[in-house]
């Protein structure tokens, strides 16, 4: 990836994007092709986050969620959510033509092993939103299905090259984090910048009191593992069954995804996931293992927009609901527009001062409350949450929000800002 400079002075901007994961890239890529002016801060390395940590497939399918947004949203609202994600298959498709970053044509499949009925209500849903989808009643999988749903024509690619190159021509600070805004200014480590407009795409949203979101977003983790001589599986997987096991190639390795589950929560990690590795494909060897997370929306649709009714001119875009790929490209011709003051079909639902009554709510409601209670340490720096031991990756996880902390209280993944206190007795024992 190309290095870019540390900020060391003040600088002026019309729009400062925060945030240089996929999120952040392609809005700066976006603003640089429609002429407007920005700047991107990133306070590490750019797609040093969550984008290192993704399986990358670009598809319109994401899981079992058109039934659900049919009941939320209508007929429309599902329909313009799967135009513009399969519109952003295309765009990919377009731009990767001319970049070496392993764009493959890929079909994407949905399946169960168990009961179809959910799937059978997925294909429904499908059919009343006319999206280009068909039923298969079997698979090249290790195992027998029940019912299958593929998308055809959609893709997968080597994420990092792909952003890696288009971040060459944009205006990007690396090690530049913002620490905080002084009403004028957002201040860095060594500099600050003034913007007329801000766009805040940090993954977890940096600021708490304004526009709910640590009661709007949860982070759920998910556990990968390289697998060499597994054999080939063409196409892109995901089951819906307890496993939720994930499969796609890479190369001459098959990526096998599964384990998920809340942030500091019980989910199976790679133990579980290894179980499945050894059943399915007992001649593979397991090359790689990693775990990332994403957060994750009240209602299955990102949160792109104002970042609360009452502070215009700041954006927000997050909750990509582990879809970030095609969710980030459509995030970007959305903010695209609501900063050139053009309409955008999908800005009102992805609007983040949307509903949120709705069961997700109570789920995050009761998590805080309960951590917020719990007497255990050490304790969140983030809102104070107990936090979890999580045995497999030897870290400290928050249940309430995701933020993650090294066995020495290290910060690994935000919302939080800063490393947990020494002094905390639970901490000191695991030191
Ligand atoms: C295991 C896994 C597999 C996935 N697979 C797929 C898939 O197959 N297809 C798909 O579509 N999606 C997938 N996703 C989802 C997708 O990877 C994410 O939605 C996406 O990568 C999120 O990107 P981001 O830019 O929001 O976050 P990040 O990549 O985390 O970027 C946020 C950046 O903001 C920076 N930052 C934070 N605070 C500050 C600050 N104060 N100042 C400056 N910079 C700051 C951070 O350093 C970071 O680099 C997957 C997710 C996971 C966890």
């Amino acid at each position: 990836m190309t290095a870019f400079p540390e900020l060391e002075e003040t600088i002026q901007t019309d729009v400062l994007i925060i945030g240089g994961g996929i999120e952040g890239i392609l809005c700066a890529w976006e603003l640089k092709r429609r002429g407007i002016e920005y700047v991107l801060v990133e306070a590490d390395r750019i797609c040093s986050g969550v984008t290192a940590g993704t399986t990358a497939k670009i598809t319109a399918q994401h899981g079992l969620l058109y039934e659900k947004l049919l009941r939320r949203f209508g007929t429309e609202g599902a329909r313009e959510y799967y135009r513009a994600n399969q519109n952003a298959v295309g765009w990919y498709r377009e731009l990767c033509a001319k970049i070496d970053c392993g764009f493959q044509n890929e079909d994407s499949f949905l399946y169960c092993c168990e009961d179809p009925e959910a799937l059978d209500l997925e294909m429904d849903a499908l059919e009343r939103i006319g999206a280009k989808a068909e039923w298969l009643g079997s698979l090249p999988l290790p195992f027998p299905v029940t019912g299958a749903i593929r998308f055809p024509e959609q893709g997968r690619f080597h994420p990092l090259k792909f952003l890696g190159t288009i971040s060459e021509e944009l205006r990007i600070y690396e090690h530049t984090k913002v620490i905080s805004f002084d009403g004028k200014r957002y201040l860095t480590a060594k500099g600050s910048i003034t913007a007329q407009r801000t766009v805040v795409a940090t993954h977890f949203p940096m600021w708490n009191k304004m526009g709910l979101f640590p009661l709007k977003l949860y982070q759920d983790r998910s556990y990968v593992l390289g697998l060499k001589n597994a054999g080939r599986i063409p196409g892109m997987y995901l089951g819906m069954d307890a496993e939720r096991l994930s499969f796609r190639m890479e190369d001459e390795l098959l990526l096998l995804g599964g384990g998920s589950g809340r942030t500091g929560s019980k989910g199976g990690g790679w133990e579980t996931l290894e179980r499945s590795a050894r059943a399915y494909f007992p001649k593979a060897d397991i090359r790689y293992r990693w775990a990332a997370q994403d957060c994750m929306s009240l209602d299955g649709m990102p949160y792109v927009g104002q970042y609360s009714p009452k502070h215009a001119g700041l954006y927000v875009v997050t909750g990509f609901n582990k879809w970030g790929m095609t969710g980030s490209m459509t995030a970007a011709m959305v903010l695209g527009d609501l900063l050139q003051g053009k309409e955008n079909g999908l800005a009102e639902l992805y609007a983040p001062s949307r509903r949120i009554l709705r069961p997700q709510l109570g789920v995050n409601l009761a998590s805080s409350v309960w951590n917020l209670l719990r007497p255990a340490q050490p304790r969140c720096p983030h809102l104070g949450c107990a936090l979890k031991w999580n045995s497999q990756e030897k870290s400290w996880d928050c249940p309430c929000h995701g933020s993650r902390f090294s066995g020495e209280g290290k910060l690994l993944d935000n919302p939080a800002t800063g490393d947990l206190k020494p002094g905390n007795t639970s901490l000191d024992k695991r030191i």
